[in-house]
């Protein structure tokens, strides 16, 4: 720690999810703690997020006789993230101090006065798996008032919700069209968003309210921070890392950590050239990770001996790249489009080749691989005039004239016929009109024999709960007939340093780097090479920001 500028107990590099977590702990030890973050603006791609903590076994389950328990937890992620190849970071061990520990996590920041919740059904990505839940494990942070934040309110990344809606309610503003209890929902989320409008409130829900509840916290407890200061160094003393050296205001700045450094910088979604290197295939314009996102802590934990571990692995989010997106701040969802009733996706051959319903890692997975066979990137949507009626495309609303510009562009494909569709789409009109008769034969039987679509809850979760008998199967019948591409976007990265249980930062022989933990999607997923259900970043990211400052700082370690 000689010749540093300032000296700390812990530092923490970036302001994601573990950042404040781990900052809390440090000031409950009593100790100093500063969150060093490059842009101007607390929060990173977790701001951005629906701040979803997929947490078994939660303390909102038990308290709520939601059925789950570790041993339940466990076979489902045995069952899940246990068919991961060469996967590092999500060993056994690890597995099940997450399993132990996430709760403990939540009930500590309850302890420091989070105010948290649980949506009532939000079903495991995989719920039919052994120990799959139905019901859903995961936490939210409730609405937040950012007004609470005082000055520190415009320092906060702005999330996607431009609503005073929790996700859960967000989510199901789309069955306004189907149902007196959508459009309920619509006119109450209208008058509260107005209402807290004109009473002066600034009403964040989503990752921003669990953001700004964690800043809130943070700053009360003491938790220090040093906006845009870029870290470009780990600083080593005898083997140990003890500090960092950073870049504040135009000039080099070193800061020294007793306790050590937690490494919580986000992944590399945002970095063409590592994502062309790990990830060919994948395209940074269509990520929607926030721009710090860009994986220079990665390798600096590389350079001085960290093992990565995972590096191929995105968490997928489809998207469908209607003109002019492409600087949204979130790109248009592709999630619930083709998982709703009325709709397929096709390859470039017009084949279906997926339950539309997965999980959007294993979705995007899904287009990546076929793509090496088939051309699948882009692949299509193919809808028809019943879909177009009832459900959002893209940003726009059920049943709205869309903009000229998508016709104009090509985006946006319109024929009476399949078979004309198919020419529109240089597909064989006889394979895409195979493929649509048999999808629809499916239907009928409300069976989807060749990819059991709508055989999980969590399908039908994404599809339309009033569409009957099945929320996500319906007959592609009604012309005309539409398409649009679907592409395999991303809301991050999942691979990077590999990491211990208590969080602590490791080299190929397995041995610890003194002084270097790491959190969040700057390391190498618990969760393997699959997303067992929503929050399966953030979650992990909070508990290791809680076990690494515990660890630092010697509590039951
Ligand atoms: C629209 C959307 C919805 C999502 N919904 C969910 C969800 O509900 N649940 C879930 O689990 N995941 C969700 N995700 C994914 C999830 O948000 C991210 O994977 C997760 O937030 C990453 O958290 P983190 O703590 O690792 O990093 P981040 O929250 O990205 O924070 C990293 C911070 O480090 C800073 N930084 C980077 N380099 C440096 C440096 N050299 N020096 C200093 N600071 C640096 C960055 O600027 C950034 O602020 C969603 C993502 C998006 C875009």
């Amino acid at each position: 720690m000689n010749g540093c500028d300032e000296v700390y107990d812990f530092i923490v590099v970036g302001s994601g999810a573990g950042s404040m977590c781990a900052g809390l702990v440090m000031r409950n030890a009593g100790k100093r703690v500063l969150i060093i973050e490059k842009t101007g603006l607390i929060g990173g791609t977790t701001c951005k997020s629906g701040g979803v903590m997929w947490i078994p076994n939660n303390p909102f389950m038990q308290r709520g006789g939601v059925p789950d328990s570790p041993e339940q937890a466990l076979a489902y992620l045995e069952s899940v993230t246990g068919a991961s190849e060469n996967a590092p970071g999500a060993t056994r061990e690890r597995r099940l101090t997450y399993i132990e520990e996430s709760p403990r996590m939540i009930d500590f920041l309850l302890q420091n006065g989070l105010k948290l919740e649980r949506p009532k059904y939000w079903p495991d990505y995989y719920d039919d798996r052994p120990g799959g839940s139905k019901a859903g494990r995961t936490v939210v942070a409730q609405l937040f008032d950012a007004n609470e934040l005082g000055a520190w309110k415009d320092k906060l990344r702005p999330g996607f919700n431009p609503y005073a809606a929790t996700l859960e309610e967000t989510l199901r503003l789309k069955t306004y069209k189907q149902s007196w209890a959508g459009k309920k929902l619509v006119m109450k989320v209208g008058l509260r968003t107005v209402l807290s409008r004109l009473l002066g409130k600034k009403i964040l829900s989503c990752g921003a309210a669990l953001q700004g509840r964690m800043l809130h916290a943070a700053l009360k407890a003491g938790v220090e921070f040093s906006l845009d200061t870029p870290v470009q160094e780990l600083l080593l003393e005898d083997g140990a890392v003890k500090g960092v050296l950073a870049q504040k205001d135009g000039k080099p700045w070193r800061a020294g950590a007793r306790l050590g450094v937690l490494v919580n910088a986000g992944g590399f979604a945002r970095n063409a050239e590592m994502r062309a290197q790990y990830q060919p295939g994948t395209n940074v314009a269509w990520s929607n990770a926030a721009e710090g996102d860009t994986g220079e802590m990665i390798r600096e934990m590389m350079r001085i001996g960290a093992a990565l571990g995972q590096m191929e692995e995105m968490v997928g989010y489809q998207t469908t790249m209607a003109p002019g997106v492409e600087n949204d701040y979130v790109k248009p969802p592709g999630q619930s489009l083709t998982a709703a009733p009325h709709a397929i996706l096709v390859d470039q051959s017009g084949v279906r080749y997926m339950n539309e319903g997965g999980s959007y890692m294993a979705y995007c997975k899904g287009m990546l691989e076929r793509n090496k066979t088939v051309p699948a990137v882009p692949s299509w949507a193919i809808l028809d005039s019943q879909f177009m009626r009832n459900y959002m495309l893209g940003n726009t609303m059920p049943g709205s004239k869309k903009p000229q510009s998508w016709y104009d562009t090509g985006y946006l494909r319109k024929a009476d016929t399949i078979e004309e569709l198919a020419a529109l789409l240089n597909i064989a009109p006889a394979t895409l009109k195979a493929t649509v008769e048999r999808f629809n034969g499916f239907v009928a039987k409300n069976d989807d024999a060749d990819f059991k679509r709508g055989a999980r809850a969590y399908d039908n979760w994404l599809g339309d709960p009033y569409h009957k008998p099945s929320a996500t199967l319906g007959i592609i019948a009604e012309a005309p007939f539409y398409a649009v591409p679907i592409v395999p976007g991303d809301v991050g990265t999942y691979g990077g340093a590999v990491t211990d249980a208590h969080g602590r930062v490791l080299r190929e022989d397995g041995s610890a780097i003194p002084g270097l933990y790491a959190t969040g999607v700057s390391t190498a997923s618990v969760m393997g090479r699959f997303y067992p259900g929503a929050g399966c970043s953030i979650g992990p990211a909070m508990t290791w920001g809680y076990l690494s400052a515990r660890h630092a700082a010697g509590i039951n370690s």
